[in-house]
């Protein structure tokens, strides 16, 4: 019996990887874009919480109630159409970093997001915060680090790979240098897109938004993601989702959400 099993065995070996890297595939929301996942999804959470903490220990939090009450207000309402399984068990927090210098936000595994109050130099009305929101919590969803911190690992099958925890760290950490490409850039603008329209917020201000980022900070200058992202160009990024618009403009008038009302700077 073992005799005849031999054969098969040792054509299924060279196979091994390939099965053991479908079985660690997993689909990404919104897009269904199929993707690689070998990292441990409770030990991301574990780690995205930690640096979160991390930060709150070394930047200064915010204590403009106006700006961390419309923090709260759209976090939770765009948190209502993400399922918490996909943000790795979220616990959902939202914190102001009181750094007027960055125009930044960023989002984590765990259902952890920070927005830098430059930010708010950018955004004029809930809708265009939730954009931005909506488009760092993409990037969780679409489990982004997981799927670059993957990669690496499956690299090297022998092993040699530096301590996943440590990537992990790097990844997450607030200098971390992971930088997305841009293909999960121009994937994060599509979900996030749908995610906002999804909890009633006008993906018209996903644009206006950009446009306003142009504005501010000049042509040369986009959002950074915490991640060192590499963002497309803004002209580019305004394109693709003006495409889009007309699918995103469809969900949002399915979402049964009344036009949130805008707070003007
Ligand atoms: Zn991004």
């Amino acid at each position: 019996m073992s005799r005849r099993m031999n054969p098969s065995v040792r054509r299924i070996l060279p196979l091994l990887p390939v099965l053991l890297l479908l079985g660690g595939c997993y689909t990404v929301p919104v897009t269904g874009r199929s993707a690689l996942n070998l990292v441990d999804e409770k030990e991301v959470t574990k780690m995205s919480i930690a640096a979160f903490d991390d930060m709150k220990a070394h930047y200064p939090i915010s204590r403009d109630q106006e700006r961390v009450d419309q923090l709260n207000r759209v976090g939770e309402r765009l948190s209502q159409v993400i399922p918490w399984w996909e943000v790795g068990d979220a616990n959902w927090e939202f914190v102001v970093f009181d750094v007027p210098q960055e125009i930044n936000a960023f989002a984590m595994a765990g259902g952890r997001v920070g927005v830098f109050t430059g930010l708010f130099r950018v955004v004029q009305n809930d809708d265009q915060l939730a954009s931005v929101i909506a488009h760092e919590i993409a990037h969780v969803t679409a489990k982004h680090v997981q799927e670059r911190l993957s990669r690496d690992m499956a690299k090297d099958t022998l092993g040699i790979v530096a301590s996943p925890i440590m990537i992990m760290q790097q990844a997450v950490g607030a200098s971390g240098d992971l930088a997305f490409d841009r293909d999960k850039e121009r994937e994060a603008d599509h979900i996030g897109m749908i995610y906002m329209a999804q909890a009633g917020y006008n993906p018209e201000e996903a644009i206006k938004v950009l446009e306003r980022l142009e504005d501010v900070t000049g042509a040369s200058m986009s959002i950074k993601d915490t991640l060192q992202s590499n963002h497309p160009s803004t002209p580019e990024r305004i394109q693709r989702l003006t495409e889009e618009l007309p699918k995103a403009l469809e969900v949002y008038r399915l979402s049964g959400h009344k036009a949130a009302p805008t707070i003007i700077k």
